[in-house]
């Protein structure tokens, strides 16, 4: 008789797994198992929306209001999935953890060191935006910023786990304990104990294969670059860093006020225009609020 109840549990127990089971796999189970991204089998961009800065002042520019269809700025955050790995390129000016998201736009404070004020609207946490297309911080493997100044390395820490791509100029100076107006040190101090990566070359190649090309464009700040990559099917882009903020920059050739080096800026907008010429990428201005605009969004990608 015990025998009995047991083997009635047993096979109680059986048949419950057996009607259990086609739901663990099924639709039932999906919404809570988290979705992993797969190494994709060639490279895509994801320019995901970090945000619009509004900018009062456009003399920082050598630019008049005149000159712009917006003196707004977007800020664009971009993950490169390469087959061998993926890259963070530049992170925004709101730090996700200062903020919480309500379905419609933000309008996010930033105070300066030197207690300079800036506006930004935000409505999407970039740790959101990597998590729909399946990514967490902790997936990434590299991390470069454009440069330094506040509206790059907004959410620089959440990637202090990544191998960090950075020229010995920049790094020393965002560590050097003398700051000027554009940097927001606490969004990028723990980047100080990251894995680094001091890069010297003139044009660093990532993964290896000329398709993620990090390239030297110094007087923004002492090692502002910017990057190359060159997709299957768009073609080659080159994403501008602050290079130019305004296509008016480009086309009234004027260089900003507050560069490092005016004559180095000078310098490397002449590379970056024969690079361009060599490769045929495009140039993506990254503030360039129309520019932007009209680029897919992720879930979206370029390949
Ligand atoms: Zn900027």
């Amino acid at each position: 008789m015990r025998h009995n109840v047991i083997g009635f549990f047993l096979a109680a127990a059986a048949a419950a797994l057996l009607f259990a089971a086609p739901k663990i796999g099924g639709a039932q189970a999906a919404p809570s198992a988290p979705h992993r991204a797969q190494p994709p089998h060639s490279v895509r961009l994801y320019v995901f929306d970090c945000g619009v800065l509004h900018n009062a002042d456009m003399g920082r520019f050598n630019l008049k209001k005149e000159d712009v269809i917006t003196t707004d700025m977007s800020m664009a955050c971009f993950l490169i999935a390469h087959p061998k790995g993926n890259l963070i390129w530049d992170t925004g000016a709101v730090p996700d953890d200062s903020w919480t998201p309500t379905g419609s736009m933000v309008t996010q404070r930033v105070t300066l060191p030197d207690g300079q004020k800036r506006e930004a609207d935000v409505d999407k946490s970039l740790r959101a935006q990597l998590a729909e297309i399946g990514y967490s911080p902790s997936d990434i493997n590299y991390l470069a910023l454009s440069h330094y100044h506040y509206d790059h390395t907004g959410n620089a820490n959440e990637f202090a786990g990544a191998a960090w791509l950075v020229r010995q100029g920049e790094r020393d100076a965002m560590f050097g304990g003398k700051y000027s107006g554009s940097l927001q040190p606490s969004t990028f101090s723990a980047l100080q104990k990251s894995k680094t990566i001091i890069v010297k070359e003139d044009e660093y190649d990532v993964f290896g294969d000329g398709r993620v090309i990090i390239k030297s464009a110094p007087g923004h700040t002492q090692g502002h670059q910017v990057l190359y990559v060159k997709l299957a099917k768009t073609g080659g882009v080159v994403l501008s860093g602050d290079l130019y903020h305004y296509p008016a920059e480009k086309t009234l050739d004027r260089v900003p006020t507050f560069e490092f080096s005016q004559e180095q800026t000078r310098a490397s907008r002449v590379a970056v225009d024969a690079f361009l010429k060599k490769t045929g990428a495009q140039l993506w201005i990254q503030h360039d609020f129309d520019g932007n605009a009209k680029l897919k969004k992720s879930p979206q990608f370029y390949e």
